[in-house]
């Protein structure tokens, strides 16, 4: 790079009214330096820090983010350029969102401008994003010369071109400070600002308007039109109180379309075409809860409350960890709080998983909170997406909630961050920066006073261990609310099943019978098998050779709806062969199952069933949740078949009966975590049986019913669990005993990757002579040594100590050792406290 970098120390550090001469800018590069530029004059007033920039670099023009001004530079041995434009007239980061991004940053092993994007809605990096037109007094100031040259000459283009957004305008203006004239001409009401994304209209539905022509009709001329017919009258009527879309008249009106038609003639109403943003979130009113705004806390929840809220009341940063089992009332516990935290003038965040985010979820807190919710989670679309992102930034909202990004909401005066299934591998991030929002939540809420609840019905061993150590407070609730009962949990072994009741169906005897009986009480099953497709391998019999994807070292999955087989990593998808690559033997032999299997053969066995799946095959649509849920709470489905989709954020209390078809799968992931993540997924799923007054019964099938996982999950003991497993961490020297780094080597080349990791691994060696208590493990090849065509290796650096860890990560990314002449072939990157090892 051609500049010099200006420490930040030295920019932030500055008086008020200083001259902004100059800008240290960041940018959405795996470049970690902030570059110093000169702002020209004429943009001196207007810029701040946390506004985008236009600016030279290289050879390219790119958007970056102002992280620091300053009135004077060393001057340094480069040459100095100057920013191009200022894109924002207000800057799109605070204060405090710009420490939490360089935070993370740094944490996370990111660039500053990386962090800063990831911290902001997609998008916004698309200059054309603003578009302006010219309003009515734009047009008179124009004809009456009112402005002076550059205003004058962006009106007539105005004119002339209808539409323009900010690239059309700069392109078209060489000269600079575009965006103050446009911000001065927006702010004296001569020209129309929108937000658009480029292809945004793919994402809006059009909408048909009816509404009264201006200037409306006198009413002696209504009568005089409408006397003698009702109908247009009573459409003329509805109208009168404002305009509405033809659905809506609809549904008030009889066939309104008649009597519309006549009033268009008798030029009374009009109807006007209008763009309307899809309805997001999915909620449609059916769908919201009856208010439980009246419900009274039980004496657990109280208690709970009451703990939380003396924290509350003191605005004092607090993590708590809230243990309540499936049901007990937890979401109750999390909206009185923010109920209070509203009361006290502050705004809220709540992150759920992304998969939780489903229209109950959604619907509860509408319900209680109407418009002053805000909505992020990633069905959205871009331009939604920014809608509610400016909603927040604007204080027009005082929630938000949302998945893993919604913990970057620009909210200024912030008291409250819920953290709903704090176990959720979703909130961290599995791209650069690789952050964990739990955590960033954390850092952030330390910064502002601000009080974190995480809740759990089985929370993650590090945050549980938190709590012991009295990092985070413990709070629990015990039981149900109403005193429901758990479900009865049963483990099912399903070698007996084959050996001694000679059954060989997908579905033991036990589950059978279950949904016979819950079908002549009309009573709902969920059958859970976290694995899509028909079968999970396909092998020749004659030579064993197993079909693997050629980019991944994953075997394929058999999908019999289409014939295909694909591979669940890459999404690479192939003709089921005729006979075998290997011998050519013609025998195909398919082992194991998958959701889809599990439909047929269910269908097969109950075909008067109504019966729906839901996996990723199913679900390409958010309207397939929004329908599924329709169908389970009017009971029109009587068996739901699903992955790990089906067993968060729902709560259908008809369903009585839970089967897990194969609960071994997440036990034999080559991870630590793997028993962890087990004990979680089978509690959750158990947890959606007897949600209401009947009892639930839970069948778990295995082909290890002597796994100790399975003890703690029929007795519901997560202590006892937690015990063990912390035993396991210690003996083996895991986390939360130690803290984890991983670094990941990814090559198309297989040796080129390989010298590297070797390279690595002693370079970091020399390091680790300085930094006592570090462990280095590996390279070794990655479980899924083969992804998209990559191959990858990892290694492991483990300490005790994250401040040893860091140090090391500081050094290196200096090491030259990463950064050979086979520039793009070979790629390092960091994961700081990895969730995944695979
Ligand atoms: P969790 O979030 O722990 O799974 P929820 O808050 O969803 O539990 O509560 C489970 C069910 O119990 C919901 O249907 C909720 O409306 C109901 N509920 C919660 N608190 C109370 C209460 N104090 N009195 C009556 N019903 C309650
Ligand atoms: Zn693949």
């Amino acid at each position: 790079m051609t500049q010099s970098s200006l420490t930040e120390t030295k920019a932030l550090h500055l008086r008020p009214k200083q001259i902004n001469a100059y800008a240290s800018v960041v940018f959405n590069l795996p470049i970690r330096d902030a570059f110093t530029y000169a702002v020209p004059q004429e943009l001196q007033t207007g810029i701040q820090v946390g506004m985008r920039v236009f600016a030279p670099f290289g050879k390219r023009k790119l958007t970056g983010y102002v992280v620091a001004l300053a009135s004077k530079v060393e001057v340094g041995r480069y040459q100095i350029k100057s920013i191009e434009d200022i894109l924002d007239p207000t800057p799109v980061l605070g204060k405090e969102i710009l420490a939490l991004t360089k935070w993370l940053a740094g944490y996370y092993q990111a660039s500053w401008g990386e962090a800063i994007k990831t911290a902001l809605p997609g998008g916004l990096e698309d200059e054309s994003r603003e578009v302006f037109s010219l309003t009515e007094k734009g047009i008179s100031a124009l004809e009456n010369a009112e402005c002076g040259k550059t205003a004058s000459m962006i009106l007539m283009s105005l004119q002339e071109r209808k539409r323009l957004n900010c690239k059309q305008l700069r392109s078209q203006f060489k000269n600079r400070g575009i965006s103050q004239h446009l911000a001065r001409l927006k702010q004296d009401g001569l020209i129309h600002q929108e937000s658009t994304v480029k292809q945004s209209r793919v994402h809006f539905i059009i909408e048909k308007i009816a509404r009264v022509i201006t200037p409306a009709p006198s009413p002696e001329q209504i009568e005089k039109l409408l006397s003698r017919s009702p109908k247009q009258k009573e459409v003329y009527q509805w109208l009168q109180k404002g305009e509405q879309s033809i659905a809506d008249l609809a549904q008030k009106i009889d066939n309104p379309a008649d009597a519309l038609r006549k009033l268009r003639e008798k030029k009374i109403v009009e109807v006007i075409s209008r763009k309307k943003p899809r309805e997001g979130q999915g909620v449609s009113p059916e769908t919201l809860p009856e208010a439980e705004a009246n419900l009274k806390l039980t004496t657990d929840q109280q208690a709970v409350y009451d703990e939380l809220s003396q924290s509350m009341e003191k605005h004092e940063f607090k993590t708590f960890l809230l243990h309540g089992v499936t049901g007990s009332g937890k979401t109750e516990v999390y909206i009185r709080c923010i109920q209070r935290i509203l009361q006290m003038g502050k705004t809220a965040i709540m992150l759920v998983p992304e998969i939780s985010l489903t229209p109950q979820t959604v619907g509860r807190f509408l319900s209680r909170f109407g418009r002053q919710v805000a909505i992020l989670h990633s069905g959205l679309s871009q331009v939604e997406r920014y809608q509610e992102w400016e909603k927040v930034r604007a204080g027009k909202v005082t929630i938000v909630v949302g998945a893993r990004s919604a913990v970057f909401a620009p909210f200024k005066n912030l008291g409250i961050i819920v953290i709903d299934e704090e176990h959720d591998s979703s909130y961290k991030q599995d791209n650069s920066p690789r952050y964990h929002a739990r955590d960033t939540a954390i850092v952030r809420a330390k910064a502002q006073n601000v009080t974190v609840i995480l809740g759990s019905a089985t929370p993650s061993i590090e945050s549980r261990n938190n709590a012991e150590s009295g990092k985070y407070q413990y709070l629990a609730l015990n039981s149900r609310v109403q005193d429901r009962l758990l479900p009865v949990i049963r483990i099912l072994d399903m070698k007996k099943e084959r050996m001694e009741r000679k059954n060989f169906s997908i579905l033991s005897n036990d589950i059978k019978s279950g949904i016979r009986s819950r079908l002549d009480r009309k009573e709902q099953t969920f059958l859970f098998l976290n694995r899509r497709g028909t079968a999970n391998y396909v092998y020749c019999k004659e030579c064993g050779y197993v079909f693997h994807c050629n980019r991944c070292s994953v075997t394929m999955t058999f999908h019999g709806s289409d014939n295909r087989f694909r591979c669940h990593y890459c999404n690479h998808s192939a003709r089921m062969p005729e006979q075998c690559a290997e011998c050519k033997g013609e025998v195909i032999k398919f082992s194991g199952f998958g959701t889809q299997k599990l439909e047929d053969e269910t269908r097969k066995l109950f075909p008067d069933a109504r019966i729906l799946r839901l996996d990723r095959d199913t679900t390409q649509k958010r309207s397939a949740f929004e329908s599924m849920h329709k169908g389970m709470a009017k009971g029109e489905i009587d068996i739901l078949i699903g992955t790990q989709m089906i067993t968060k954020g729902h709560d259908f209390p008809n369903v009585t009966l839970v089967g897990v078809v194969h609960a071994d799968l997440s036990l034999n992931i080559p991870d630590f975590r793997s028993c962890e993540r087990s004990f979680q997924l089978l509690a959750q799923v158990a947890g959606r049986a007897g949600r209401g007054e009947v009892p639930g019964l839970v069948i778990l099938q295995t082909h290890t019913p002597n796994h100790y996982v399975y003890d703690f999950v029929r007795e519901h003991n997560y202590e006892k669990f937690f015990h063990k497993e912390m035993d396991f961490r210690r003996l083996l020297n895991y986390p939360p005993y130690t803290r984890l780094v991983a670094l990941e080597i990814t090559s198309e080349e297989e040796g080129l990757g390989e010298t590297l990791a070797k390279k690595i691994k002693s370079a970091v060696s020399k390091l680790l002579k300085t930094h006592k208590g570090v462990e280095l493990l590996g390279p070794s090849r990655a479980a899924l040594y083969r992804l998209n065509n990559k191959f990858r290796w990892h290694i492991i650096l483990r300490s005790a100590s994250v401040r040893s860890l860091q140090s090391i990560l500081e050094n290196i990314r200096d090491l030259t050792e990463w950064k050979p002449g086979t520039k793009g072939k070979v790629k390092l990157s960091i994961d700081v406290d990895p969730v995944n090892l695979l």
